[in-house]
């Protein structure tokens, strides 16, 4: 049995419902009946206190992302799913986002909902978010946590999640921290019912997850919220989009069931009205989201996901042309790519192809992979292109906002690396006085500002 699979991207009945759909009624009312007559045990006060346990750890480990824009948003479409709903026993919905680049939502079973900064930046609106989180909520409302503790499952999924955990790590990769905790708090053995915490994250059984599905279409309907919304998120899991050779995504790109789940999502939509999106929706959303998206970014840039970095970025600076902070993290994204194209050929898409630059990509630094791909006349056009991408951005952001001191810098690193020294100077020069000491990277732009120059005279003397 494979399960490698985020919470909502877990299997669910799917067509077999269909044709055994007594049965699955059947599931869903002893699933309804067992979270109406819920009482605490021994067992899940220890769950509940293992929640909070891996609450208190994303913040300690730094994991938690907070954004003054991003945080009310979220917590502001977390309340409309929840509505009027009565709240049960123990529980206190609370939303965060974890800097994470796997694409990933979980709640945990006193209420704490995480949504990754992976996941925010391929949802499109927020009615894809409120889709996430009406699943996710659905979960806590119907105690599954606690109900999956109490079955037989528990030690099996167990052992196949430290098997997933130890397989999908790749060595020195960025394999998703947040898992690698749950991972770790499993390994430990540290308490009696944090593996199946761990549940939350992978997905609970099949027939829960129908339950979460389809009682998360019944949320967003009654928030006003499309619900085809959940079926586009579905189809959002399931694309293979990755430009890069890293599986980054890999926890659910070899997931069947999502289509199943994607069909029986649109089946309720069609008989449920809904307010229509607004034209304005993914730019808002893109907006209100950014703080995720540009952490993605900068996590691309310093994991040689230049590619995405690109794609990313482009997206942003496309939607919001007047805003120099994404004009620039574009640029600094085409800098990144240096000898690499924007998109991989044909050949790097082919699964031997794939492979072989998976194989470079671990056994290369940077550098190395840079200079081989120097070597050939493609490699050399792309740098070409891509630096001059770079410095026509970079001079654009200037022409809209000339104060923008963080493209001076990058101005700098680009002058730099293209052996024009004296106009490095100048830019880092322009960053340095513009920035005036307030800047954490003051010191290493005053130290790269000593280097050109050096260079910039050795060059003039050699001449
Ligand atoms: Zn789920």
């Amino acid at each position: 049995m494979h399960r490698k699979a985020a919470c909502l991207k877990c299997p669910t009945l799917a067509l077999v419902l269909l044709v055994m759909f007594p049965v699955a009624v059947t599931c869903a009312q002893e699933l309804d009946k067992a979270a109406a007559d819920f009482h605490f045990t021994d067992v899940d006060t220890q769950v509940l206190h293992d929640s909070k346990a891996i609450d208190e750890q994303y913040l300690k480990k730094g994991l938690v992302l907070q954004d003054p824009q991003l945080q009310p948003f979220l917590d502001s479409v977390g309340k409309r799913i929840i509505g009027n709903r009565p709240i049960p026993d123990q529980v206190e919905f609370k939303f965060t986002v974890l800097r994470d680049p796997m694409v990933q939502a979980f709640a945990l079973p006193n209420g704490s909902v995480y949504v990754t900064t992976g996941l925010l930046s391929l949802l499109e609106d927020e009615s894809q978010l409120a889709a996430v989180l009406s699943h996710e909520t659905a979960h806590v409302f119907e105690r599954h946590g606690y109900l999956e503790n109490r079955s037989f499952r528990k030690k099996a999924l167990t052992l196949n999640i430290l098997q997933i955990v130890a397989s999908a790590a790749p060595a020195g990769g960025n394999f998703s921290q947040s898992v690698q905790l749950f991972g770790a708090a499993v390994n430990l053995g540290a308490a009696v019912s944090s593996e199946i915490i761990v549940a939350s994250v992978f997905g609970y059984s099949r027939e829960m997850e129908h339950q979460a599905d389809n009682d998360g279409l019944i949320a967003l309907s009654n928030a006003s919220y499309d619900p085809t919304a959940m079926a586009r998120t579905f189809e959002l899991l399931d694309e293979d989009s990755s430009l890069e050779y890293e599986p980054i995504q890999g926890f659910y790109r070899d997931h069947p069931k999502l289509t199943e789940r994607r069909e029986l999502a649109l089946q309720y939509a069609s008989t449920h009205k809904a307010n229509k999106p607004e034209a304005d929706d993914k730019k808002t959303y893109a907006d209100n989201a950014s703080a995720a998206i540009c952490s993605e970014i900068q996590l691309d840039l310093s994991s040689r996901r230049e590619r995405t970095a690109v794609d990313r970025a482009s997206k942003l600076s496309d939607m919001f042309p007047d805003n120099p902070k994404y004009k620039v993290l574009l640029a600094d994204s085409y800098r990144a790519l240096g000898a690499k194209t924007k998109l991989p050929s044909p050949d790097e898409r082919t699964r031997h192809g794939q492979a072989e630059h998976r194989k470079e990509y671990f056994s290369m630094t940077p550098e190395e992979e840079q200079k081989r791909l120097l070597a050939k006349p493609d490699g050399q056009a792309a740098l070409h292109d891509n630096e001059a991408t770079a410095e026509q951005l970079y001079k654009s952001a200037l022409q809209s906002n000339p104060n923008y001191a963080d493209a001076h810098r990058g101005l700098g690193f680009l002058f730099e690396q293209e052996g024009r020294y004296n106009e490095a100077a100048t830019e880092y020069q322009s960053y340095l006085s513009m920035v005036a000491g307030t800047s954490m990277d003051h010191l290493r732009i005053e130290r790269r500002l000593a280097a050109v120059r050096k260079l910039s005279d050795a060059s003039m003397q050699s001449r």
